[in-house]
């Protein structure tokens, strides 16, 4: 069911039900944080590996302390510049956090939502909520009700209504190394924005996809189920394969035809942050007409344009 009822949501939620979530970001599959059973259900569900941790949603700064502790100065700084919104911060875990939801680490992840109904509904729960993107492990994550429920159809009860996601692509996540913040994965809110905050440039973490402190930044993530190729040379590419049903996906339009079976464009005035907002369900909708393959062309290397390759680039994994 897909529904706007807040006391509904709560009732599902209140008796260890898991529910989608909508956010700014991406939808969630969202399970009140004290339930053993709700969190196993969401790892059930998505098929999540138990080593890929959540992310717990709470509703203001304030309930961070109820999850985390020696909280540095620097990331209540950055909460009040960014939230609510697209930025989850990593901070030492408080210790009645349950091990599920942060994977056995010493840390959990943390945000605020910038989204109406998440926060309408986080402020009529006695309790935050932890939840990873609504999708199966390593697919495209979901930016409408309609995506949700295309992948879980009935095994997930309950679905809260929210409109399609305004960003659209997962959150920029941020740790701290000895009170310094490094980036743990890139997201919606671009490096840019948090340096220009911070006077600063970032260090990114050096994490490899083996031992991945983000699951986001495992290789293979983000995957439609049709073989997706990134390039910069787009003609030349379509020109490989002529006997094949191919979908192009191109920031703006091009000056040239392009001999393909369909061909989105994310952005028709090549404004970064619309291109975002739409990638994943572009992705969807080229990975429903039965292709042979689908050919993205890569994106500017700045803001958002990194984020959006990244996704792009290990969507083609
Ligand atoms: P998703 O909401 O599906 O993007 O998944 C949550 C993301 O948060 C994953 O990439 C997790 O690896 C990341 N995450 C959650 N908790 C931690 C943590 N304690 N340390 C590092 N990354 C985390
Ligand atoms: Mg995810």
């Amino acid at each position: 069911m897909i529904t706007d009822d807040l006391e509904l949501t709560k009732i599902f939620l209140d008796n260890e039900y898991i529910i989608g979530l909508p956010t700014e970001t991406v939808y969630g599959l969202a399970g009140n944080i004290h339930s053993e059973k709700a969190i196993k259900s969401i790892f059930e569900l998505k098929k999540r590996p138990l080593f890929n941790p959540l992310i717990v949603h709470v509703k203001n700064k304030n309930a961070i302390s109820t999850v985390a502790q020696n909280i540095p100065d620097i990331a209540y700084q950055l909460a009040e510049a960014f939230w609510p919104g697209p930025m989850t911060l990593i901070l030492p875990k408080k210790s009645g956090v349950n091990e599920l939801i942060t994977a056995g680490k010493p840390t959990v992840a943390v945000r605020v939502p910038n989204h109406e109904k998440a926060l309408q509904l986080l402020e009529i729960l006695e309790y935050p909520l932890a939840a990873p993107s609504a999708n199966p492990f390593g697919s495209i994550s979901p930016t409408s009700a309609e995506h949700v429920h295309q992948y879980f159809g009935k095994s997930l009860p309950l679905i809260l209504e929210g409109g399609q996601c305004t960003k659209g692509i997962e959150s920029t996540i941020i740790g701290f190394e000895k009170d310094q913040p490094i980036v743990y994965r890139l997201g919606t809110l671009s490096l840019d924005e948090i340096e220009s905050f911070l006077g600063v440039k970032l260090k990114q973490s050096t994490h490899s996809a083996e031992s991945p402190e983000a699951p986001g930044m495992l290789s293979k993530h983000y995957s439609p189920r049709t073989p997706l190729m990134l390039t910069d040379s787009l003609e030349a590419t379509i020109e490989k394969w002529p006997n094949k049903k191919i979908g192009v996906l191109t920031f703006g339009p091009q000056t040239f035809a392009l001999h393909c079976h369909s061909h989105l464009i994310l952005s028709e005035n090549e404004n970064l942050e619309e291109a975002a907002s739409r990638l994943y369900a572009a992705l969807h909708q080229l990975d429903g007409l039965d292709l042979d393959l689908i050919i993205a062309e890569k994106f500017p290397e700045y803001e958002l344009g990194q984020t959006i390759n990244d996704r792009l680039m290990r969507a083609s994994k």
